[in-house]
């Protein structure tokens, strides 16, 4: 089966990881130091906080900005379940924000439309978590702009969009946004097996998010209460977790991204072949915007209602002929254990009719040119019905 996506190994990766094994430390010693840096380099942002997964990152990024129990965040249907189960993880109360129907991503429009509402009755989100889909940059102005209108905080959801950019500045440099989450699932982008990361701009949020992420514990001499007993001496200052990346996961990572750029190319050349083949086909694609750069995490063709067979039944034979496409997403309202919170099926109509005619094709540095050419064929005869 070729799948819709496959992490790069290379020997570099294999011997960057043993050299961490073979150190003096597997966990908190300096590889997740320097990948931090590393990232923070990359995409221009003052502080990097890595953890051990993106729900991890979003989690500590909600409860850093003391998302609570009566508090609301809003977010894209059109995203993995985290995103939104990280704010039910705080206790809080979660919204969506319908797609708009060409980026996919969360409309500002509806944003802008469900705030007015929402202002007149009582109930403004604390948090608004843009989701980059695909890679594609939301439009992050605007969300900004009404940000400063309304008063709410920006955590990104980056977690497919590490090496976009958005005009100049690369997803993650945090200028339109408070918090960026990023994350290094094998399928991603760029791997640490499990893990990811936070970026910003506030040297407090930075500080709490490595409390948070570590037992709510400080070692830092200003951030402790009182006295010290001595130098052998932490504090616990607020409830946290074990969040940490390790060291060995860290040193990947660090191997990984020399090679971000040549994977993000490599992504770019292959979508370019599919767009040719899809716009003779007049299959719908996911498209790249104008003043965007995505990173091209995923690969969507709208399977076409013109079609004899219908998006399942292509999905089935799309497997069948080895093919390993998906699915991105079923919106998250729709889940059982969201229907069970209230949230009707019927919420957000656009992230619905998308939904329906969804398919992730293989998108990967590692997919051969041979099949790419199986895929775009098996398509098009899928789709002249035969
Ligand atoms: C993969 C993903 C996550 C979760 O990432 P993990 O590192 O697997 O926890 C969150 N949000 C989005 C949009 C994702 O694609």
């Amino acid at each position: 089966m070729i799948p819709y996506g496959r992490q790069q190994i290379s020997d570099a990766d294999v011997d960057a990881v043993v050299q961490t094994l073979r150190s003096d430390f597997l966990t908190q010693g300096p590889a997740v130091p320097a990948f931090e840096k590393g990232i923070a380099d990359f995409v221009g942002a003052p502080f990097a906080v890595a953890v051990n997964s993106a729900t991890s990152a979003l989690h500590i990024a909600y409860l850093a900005l003391d998302l609570g129990p009566g508090d609301l965040l809003w977010t894209s249907p059109n995203t993995f379940v985290a995103t939104a189960n990280a704010a039910l993880l705080c206790g809080a109360h979660v919204d969506f924000v319908d797609i708009d129907p060409i980026s996919l991503n969360l409309s500002t429009e509806a944003l802008a439309e469900k705030l007015k509402q929402a202002e007149r009755a009582g109930r403004l989100p604390k948090v608004v978590v843009p989701v980059h889909f695909a890679g594609e940059p939301c439009d992050m102005a605007a969300i900004a702009a009404l940000a400063r209108q309304y008063g709410f905080k920006v955590v990104e959801d980056a977690s497919h969009a590490i090496g976009s950019r958005y005009g100049t500045a690369h997803v993650g440099a945090c200028d339109q946004a408070d918090l960026c989450v990023f994350s290094f699932h094998p399928v991603k982008i760029i791997t640490t097996c499990e893990g990811g990361l936070v970026t910003t701009r506030d040297a407090t949020l930075a500080a709490r998010l490595r409390r948070l992420r570590s037992h709510g514990i400080t070692r830092e001499a200003d951030e402790m209460e009182g006295v010290p007993d001595g130098p052998w001496s932490y504090q616990q200052i607020e409830l946290g977790l074990n969040y940490r990346l390790t060291d060995v996961q860290a040193a990947l990572g660090t191997s990984q991204l020399r090679r971000v750029e040549s994977f993000i190319a490599a992504r770019h050349a292959l979508a370019d072949v599919y767009d040719k083949e899809f716009d003779g086909m007049n299959v719908r694609h996911s498209v790249r915007g104008p003043g965007r750069f995505s990173a091209l995490h995923l690969y969507v063709i709208r399977w076409p209602d013109r079609s004899r067979l219908d998006r399942r039944a292509a999905f089935e034979r799309l497997r069948t002929a080895g093919i390993g496409v998906n699915v991105h997403y079923s919106p998250v309202h729709r889940q059982p254990y969201y229907r069970r919170l209230g949230f009707s099926p019927e919420l957000c109509p656009n992230s619905l009719d998308y939904y329906r005619q969804a398919i992730t094709l293989p998108l990967h540095p590692g997919l051969e040119p041979s099949q790419q050419r199986h895929i775009v064929s098996t398509i098009g005869h899928l789709i002249a019905g035969s």
